[in-house]
């Protein structure tokens, strides 16, 4: 899975939070400054047994698509730089477009393979293993009702 960072500033003290997150950035929305111990949250996580996936996680057709649009993208650029060559030159510009496009489209097709041959449920319940794993912590259940989640009854009844 593709992974990153993401950056938060704290509300409390402005210091600026830097984590690793996966693509989704499915993970605890609560977050503790490492500066001040100040909790806050960040809404642009997403705890998976409370929001659900991103439905983009899930979208093979919007991978197959993303797959042929930059496929075609790539093809486009490489007619144009044969029909360059011919001539006797090529526009770098071109170039480097059809191989951004080679690659964005070889990386949706990856995606669109993981949906298809079930890696990414696979992933996503891990995700969902550990959110609910989270959830059974009555005192973060009541810290995420304190931000303003809607809870489901579920993980309140324990
Ligand atoms: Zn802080």
């Amino acid at each position: 899975m593709p992974s990153g960072f993401m950056e938060s500033k704290c509300p409390e003290c402005g210091n600026k939070n830097r984590e690793a997150c996966n693509a989704w950035a499915y993970g605890s929305p609560v977050k503790v400054c490492k500066a001040c111990r100040a909790e806050y949250l960040d809404r642009r996580f997403r705890e998976v047994a409370i929001d659900g996936f991103d439905p983009r996680s899930n979208n093979v057709s919007l991978y197959v698509k993303g797959t042929l649009f930059l496929l075609a993208l790539a093809l486009v650029c490489a007619g144009l730089l044969y029909f360059q060559m011919g001539r006797g030159y090529y526009s770098t510009k071109i170039l480097i477009v059809a191989i951004a496009c080679g690659l964005g489209s070889v990386a949706c097709a990856v995606m669109a393979l993981r949906i298809k041959l079930g890696f990414q449920d696979k992933a996503n319940g891990k995700f969902m293993a550990e959110s609910e794993a989270r959830l059974r912590d009555p005192a973060y259940v009541r810290k995420l009702e304190g931000f303003g989640y809607k809870v489901p009854e579920k993980y309140k009844s324990r």
